[in-house]
């Protein structure tokens, strides 16, 4: 598990959230941009977002293969770039993945995704889950977008 760069410190998560997985190349040919709704504990352990051996990210990979992606030029990011555990169990094991504060993504957001998209400047951006879509699209988005195609006239 990679530990947390200095750009990290004085983030809200920066005590609380597990390992860190920076956003994909950003230097390679890129069709698409995929921002998940935060990295798992397998994520963190593997170094990779949307890695494989997640059921979500292997969920997705094939999903985006399956629509014709080559996931070579497919970047993937999170919100936010730390594992956030839902608990701990009675023998202290971190589980789970839980919902991050809209204040947690902005600030890893202003840190780490904000100049990366900028570097990226896709034309097509997916964003999985409720909490990218949300912080993404606006808190006032439902599940009714979900699967639809919308307009992004400007990032949070
Ligand atoms: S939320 Fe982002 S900026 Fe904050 S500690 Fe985690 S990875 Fe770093």
């Amino acid at each position: 598990m990679q530990g947390k760069p200095t750009k990290c410190e004085g983030c809200p998560l920066f005590d609380r959230g597990r390992g860190f997985v920076f956003p994909d190349d950003s230097s390679k040919p890129t069709s698409l941009v995929v921002i998940g709704s935060g990295v798992t504990e397998t994520d963190v352990e593997l170094n990779q977002n949307f890695h494989s051996q997640c059921p979500s990210g292997k969920r997705t990979r094939y999903q985006l293969e399956q629509a014709g992606f080559d996931l070579e030029t497919v970047r993937f990011a999170n919100v936010i770039g730390c594992w956030l555990p839902k608990g701990t169990t009675k023998d202290g094991r971190a589980w789970g993945n839980d919902v991050p504060t809209v204040e947690a993504m902005g600030s890893c957001w202003r840190r780490w995704l904000q100049p990366w998209l900028g570097e990226l400047n896709p034309r097509f951006l997916v964003a999985s889950g409720n909490a990218a879509r949300r912080f993404l699209l606006g808190p006032q988005i439902g599940e009714r977008y979900n699967g639809t195609i919308n307009r992004l006239e400007r990032m949070p």
